[in-house]
């Protein structure tokens, strides 16, 4: 700790369902979650099953802070949206389970239900034999807007939520701005752009990018130094599964291409992609944006 500013890792890298055959694989079985974290400042984005080894990651840091201090240990965790690929990790979050942990839950309230409503479904007694308010965790539900900018000053606090047009205060440590993509099923997702100092991340999961380009996310994703994008399918794929929500790694490069982005993290990796698939998609994706890679799990970009 403490030999970063600011860290972004990756815990899942996969789309749909977690892979768990029997060849194993290098690039990584689990489904979608990102940590970006300052030494104080804990956020995740997406709660696929990924979520589960960051959680055991987090409990030593945890149990250490409440040695020192009776204040609650914040973790932020904003939800891309609610498939399931995104959230079955959470109820096997060992921060759930922690007193003195108190965690700030956003994401979008879908199709007449809040956000609370939909997360308290994954965990009803016919699902999961711990309820919501069984966990030993303090939580807090927000419905994520686009015109929300969720932030954090540089002490151990809780998040703080803004407008969109009003101005952040300066001594600010991350900020996290979305936008409501809409051609993912049945309604839509919400890229994120981390913000840290001059450093920009774009969390651009779960888009179908049409030929040409979504211009909205494009200028969203405008100069990123990196920018997470959903690469699920390859171009001959994608003429079975166009319609479900997913770009080709093609579409991809496109956007970080026209965003000018300086470096493209290939995700949501399709779940029935052999580790040497997946390799050669990275080596195609090269020859289109050259300053791509596939996410893997455990991969980290420190500032
Ligand atoms: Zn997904
Ligand atoms: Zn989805």
């Amino acid at each position: 700790m403490g030999d970063y500013n600011f860290k972004l890792k990756l815990y899942g890298v996969r789309g749909s369902y977690p892979v768990a055959n029997k060849e194993g694989t290098e690039i990584g079985g689990n489904t979608a979650c990102i940590l970006a974290r300052t030494p104080h400042n804990i956020v995740i984005l997406d709660a696929g099953s990924g979520i589960i080894n960051l959680g055991k990651e987090l409990v030593p840091e945890i149990l250490a802070h409440q040695k020192k201090s009776d204040a609650p240990f914040h973790i932020t965790i904003i939800f891309n949206h609610t498939h399931s690929d995104h959230l079955l990790g959470l109820p096997f979050f060992a921060p759930m389970y922690m007193p003195n942990v108190f965690l700030h839950l956003f994401g979008p309230a879908t199709l007449g239900k809040s956000f609370e409503e939909i997360l308290r479904t994954l965990v009803m007694p016919q699902f999961y034999p711990v309820s919501m308010d069984e966990f030993r965790s303090t939580k807090e539900f927000h419905n994520l807007t686009e015109n929300d900018v969720i932030y954090f000053t540089h002490d151990r606090s809780a998040p703080k939520v803004a407008h969109v047009m009003e101005k952040l205060p300066l001594d600010r440590s991350i900020a996290i701005h979305v936008m409501k993509y809409y051609f993912h099923p049945k309604d839509g997702s919400y890229p994120m752009r981390v913000e840290f100092k001059d450093k920009k991340i774009v969390y651009a999961t779960d888009v179908e990018q049409y030929i040409g380009g979504d211009q909205r996310l494009i200028n969203f994703a405008r100069k990123a130094d990196v920018l997470i994008h959903d690469a699920q399918y390859t171009e001959e794929q994608y003429k079975m599964f166009a319609g479900y929500g997913h770009s080709t790694y093609v579409s991809a490069c496109d956007a970080a291409k026209q965003a000018e982005v300086d470096k493209l993290i290939l995700f949501h990796h399709n779940p029935s992609h052999s580790d040497k698939d997946l390799r050669e998609i990275e080596k195609k994706a090269r020859a289109l944006f050259p300053n791509s890679e596939l996410g893997v799990e455990g991969w980290e970009w420190t500032v």
